[in-house]
C-alpha cells in the first residue's frame, strides 16, 4: 500500500495538475507510466477521491482504466471516491465509480454513507442514482448460504461478470446478445445467474423503497439471457447466439423494421411479474397502442424509462446495435450508420434491398439543402440592401423569406424526422399511471 504524503515529484506534479484542473497535463503523466495510480496525499487521497470530488467523470474513467483502486479507503476521514463524487452532485462521475464496483456502504469515520452525504447536502439525483443503482453487496448477499441453505445461490466468482452485465445500460437485445457471445461465462452460468436475478426483482420489488426501476431492468436482462441460453443451447432457432443475432437483425420485408426486436422487447415486458407495479403499467400503456414500426420503438420507451430520456436518442449510433461510438455511414447510401464491420454484415442482407433507394432519398436532400443555402445567401444580400420604402419591393422580399423557410423545411425534415419523432414521442411518456 502507498504510504500517505510519500509521493514522488511526478506524483505531486499530477495532484497539482488535478487541483488545478489542467485534465491534458494530468494525462500526460498518467501514460508516462512513473506516476502510481493510487497513490495517497497527505490526507490519503488518491487521484481518483481528486477527480470525483470534482465532479470529473471522464478523468475518474481514465483512472479506473489505469487501475485505480474504486473502493481505496485510507483517506484520514474514511471518505470514498463514491462520497466525493455524492458531495460534488456529479450524476455522471457517481455512475461511472458505481459502474466500476464502487461500495455504497462504506462508511466514513461519522458512519456515513455515500448516499446519506449526498443527501445532507441536498444532491438528491446523485442519491436516487445510487438507490437504483445495483451495487457489488446486493449481488454478495447471495454468495452466502441464507437460512438453511447448504450451498450458496452464486459463486463468489460470478459477482464481478454478473455485476458488470448488470449495471449496463445498453439495452438493444442486439447489444447484449453481442455482449454474452463475448463473455460465455455468464451463458454457461445462466440457470444460477437468472435464479439471482429474479430474486433480485422479487426483493427490489418488495423493499420499503420499491425500487421498481432496478426491478424492470433485472427482468429484462434476465429474460434476454435465458433468451439467449436457450439459443446457445439449441432449444430455439439454429446456429447459437450467431443465429440469434441473425434473427434479430433480419428487417422486415416492407421496410427493413427489425421486427423481431421489437417483439422481443414487448414480449419482454409482457412477461413481468408484478402487473401491479406502476412502472409495468407506464410501460404497456406506453407502448401497447403504437402500430409495431412507428416511433417509439419498444427499445426507446424502455430505454427511457431506465436510462432516461437523454439514453432514447438512437438518431447518431449504429443502426444495428444502437453503440454511439465509432460510428460510420454507409458509403454507398450516407443514410444508416454502424459502430462496426461486423454491424455492417449483420445488417446488410436487409439493407442491400433499401440501400439504392436510400442512396436516392439522400441526393435528393442533398440537391434540397444547398438550393435551400443559396435561397438564404440571396435573401441575405438582399437584406443587407438599403430599405425601399417601395410597398411592391417589400412584399417580394416577403415572398422570398416564406419561400426560403419552406425549402430548408423539405430539405432537413427527412433527415431529423427519426430524431425529432422520437423527440416528440417521448414526451407524451406518461410518467403517471391514468389506467386504473
Ligand atoms: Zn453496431
Ligand atoms: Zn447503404
Amino acid at each position: 500500500m502507498a504510504k500517505m504524503g510519500e509521493l514522488s515529484e511526478n506524483e505531486k506534479l499530477l495532484f497539482s495538475h488535478l487541483n488545478k484542473g489542467n485534465d491534458q497535463e494530468a494525462i500526460k503523466l498518467l501514460s508516462s507510466g512513473d506516476v502510481r495510480v493510487d497513490c495517497l496525499d497527505e490526507h490519503g487521497m488518491t487521484p481518483l477521491m481528486n477527480a470525483a470530488y470534482k465532479g470529473k467523470a471522464e478523468m475518474c474513467e481514465l483512472l479506473l482504466a489505469q487501475g485505480a483502486d474504486v473502493n481505496s479507503n485510507y483517506h484520514e476521514h474514511q471518505y470514498t471516491a463514491l462520497m466525493f463524487s455524492c458531495l460534488s452532485g456529479s450524476v455522471d462521475a457517481t455512475r461511472v465509480l458505481l459502474e466500476a464496483g464502487a461500495r455504497v456502504n462504506a462508511e466514513n469515520n461519522l458512519g456515513r454513507t455515500a448516499a446519506q452525504l449526498g443527501a445532507f447536502v441536498g444532491q438528491t439525483d446523485c442519491v436516487s442514482l445510487i438507490n437504483n443503482f445495483l451495487s457489488v453487496e446486493d449481488l454478495e448477499y447471495y454468495t452466502k448460504p441464507q437460512g438453511l441453505e447448504k450451498e450458496p445461490k452464486l459463486s463468489a466468482t460470478l459477482v464481478p461478470v454478473l455485476h458488470k452485465f448488470a449495471v449496463t445500460q445498453k439495452l438493444s437485445p442486439v447489444k447484449i446478445a453481442m455482449y454474452l457471445r463475448e463473455n460465455q461465462q455468464l451463458i454457461e452460468n445462466h440457470k444460477s445467474l437468472v435464479k439471482v436475478m429474479e430474486l433480485l426483482v422479487e426483493s427490489n420489488i418488495k423493499s420499503s423503497e420499491m425500487h421498481e426501476v432496478l426491478a424492470m431492468k433485472m427482468h429484462y436482462l434476465a429474460f434476454l439471457l435465458k433468451t439467449c441460453a436457450r439459443w446457445h443451447e439449441g432449444l430455439e432457432g439454429k446456429d447459437g447466439i450467431e443465429g440469434f443475432l441473425k434473427y434479430l437483425t433480419k428487417g422486415r420485408p416492407s421496410d427493413g423494421f427489425f421486427l423481431n426486436v421489437e417483439d422481443l422487447i414487448r414480449q419482454a415486458i409482457r412477461s413481468f411479474d408484478y402487473p401491479e407495479c406502476t412502472i409495468f403499467k407506464q410501460l404497456v400503456q406506453t407502448i401497447a397502442p403504437v402500430e409495431k414500426g412507428r416511433d417509439p420503438t419498444a427499445l426507446s420507451v424502455i430505454t427511457q424509462c431506465i436510462n432516461g430520456l437523454r439514453c432514447a436518442d438512437f438518431s447518431d449510433c449504429c443502426c444495428v446495435c444502437t453503440e454511439k461510438k465509432d460510428v460510420k455511414k454507409c458509403s454507398a447510401c450516407k443514410m444508416v450508420g454502424y459502430c462496426s464491420v461486423s454491424c455492417q454484415k449483420l445488417h446488410w442482407q436487409t439493407h442491400k434491398k433499401f440501400c439504392k433507394q436510400l442512396a436516392k432519398d439522400y441526393e435528393k436532400q442533398l440537391v434540397a439543402k444547398l438550393e435551400a443555402e443559396k435561397l438564404q445567401e440571396i435573401d441575405k444580400t438582399e437584406k443587407d440592401k438599403p430599405v425601399e420604402v417601395n410597398g411592391e419591393n417589400k412584399c417580394v422580399l416577403n415572398g422570398k423569406d416564406d419561400q426560403s423557410m419552406n425549402y430548408q423545411k423539405t430539405a432537413t425534415k427527412n433527415e431529423d424526422a427519426t430524431a425529432a419523432q422520437l423527440h416528440d414521442d417521448n414526451r407524451e411518456i406518461k410518467h403517471e399511471p391514468t389506467g386504473t
